[in-house]
């Protein structure tokens, strides 16, 4: 019988990577492990420094969006915690869903059922397909926007085609200068694998600028430990940007003809080759212009997932997929 290799802490035997740039610091935990903080008036963020999730509290009531369950019990101690010092009722009666992801509503039953859970039609449709009783159905849903008045508070729910998945929606806060936009951009990070494992690449790529046409100085993104900022979108914009020109030039540049010349029948290994050279050649750069700029740069895999995606999604949905045959 053989054991996997361990260090000396017990732990695997992990890779070590450059300590986490400054921009990609977290918040300070409590001995329950969340960080709760005002992000506007009474608009509240919490996080565990991996996901983050927010909640309103009104004279009327508590709004709570999105309930990952890595943060789980702690999203009711940060509500209880808020609330009391603000002499304001920690009765939570509405919940918004971002989309219909297990890891941002997984905690959403903690809630109970005498609450009004709040999202998109294809977020109703694809949780009553996935039939988790973790994530109840929404009782209200909508196609294009939706208006939340709670307690004198006013709240902008919005659709605007697929990105990370079909169903991710805009969360507009008019009032408290916030937009909340889960699993797009990562406050100081790069995304993890394959655009932070997305279904559409151009809905993905197109989505930092529709949350930016939105007035707001604070982006609630559902992962890690602070609130982003404009600029932080903007640096996002400009790896994905980077990963799309690297992207096209390899396209152009590496060339397969001796490759499937090499493999002769064996044609998917000459796919297999041909793609793996496009990819390495285009995330080469990228991946050594943002490491040390940008938190997980220096996880290669992320960055070349990412870049495959980019690169088969220029072929496919942008056109050419390759040199038309004489
Ligand atoms: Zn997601």
């Amino acid at each position: 019988m053989t054991s996997p290799v361990t260090s000396a802490t017990g732990a695997p035997d992990l890779p070590e990577y450059a300590p986490v740039p400054a921009i990609a610091k977290g918040a300070a935990l409590n001995e329950h492990g969340y960080h709760v903080w005002q992000v506007e008036r009474n608009l509240y963020a919490i996080t565990d420094n991996v996901y983050m999730s927010a909640f309103l509290t009104t004279p009327d009531g508590v709004v709570i969006f999105d309930a990952p369950p890595n943060i789980g019990h702690n999203i009711r101690r940060a509500v209880d915690e808020i609330t009391a010092a603000n002499g304001l009722t920690n009765q939570v009666t509405h919940m918004v869903y971002s989309h219909h992801h297990a890891d941002h509503q997984g905690a959403s039953s903690l809630f109970g059922g005498d609450i009004v859970r709040i999202g998109h039609e294809e977020t109703g449709r694809l949780l009553l397909r996935d039939d988790d009783p973790a994530r109840p159905v929404p009782d209200v849903t909508f196609s294009d926007s939706y208006t939340l008045e709670v307690g004198g508070e006013r709240v902008e729910l919005a659709w605007h085609g697929p990105n990370h998945s079909s169903d991710n929606i805009y969360i507009h806060f008019p009032d408290h200068d916030t937009l909340m936009f889960i699993d797009v951009v990562n406050a100081g990070w790069i995304p993890i694998y394959n655009l932070n494992l997305s279904d559409d690449v151009i809905g993905y790529t197109g989505a930092p600028a529709i949350a930016l046409d939105y007035p707001w100085t604070h982006l609630i993104s559902g992962h890690l430990g602070r609130v982003a900022t404009r600029e932080d979108v903007a640096m996002h914009q400009q790896y994905i940007a980077d990963i799309e020109a690297s992207s096209r030039e390899a396209l152009a540049s590496v060339n397969p003809g001796p490759i499937f010349k090499h493999y002769g029948e064996n044609v998917w290994a000459a796919v297999k080759a041909h793609l793996d050279a496009v990819t390495e050649q285009a995330a080469a750069p990228v991946i050594a212009k943002y490491t040390g700029v940008l938190g997980g740069a220096d996880i290669e895999i992320f960055t070349r997932t990412t870049t495959f995606a980019i690169m088969q999604s220029i072929r496919l949905d942008r056109g050419p997929s390759g040199p038309v045959h004489p």
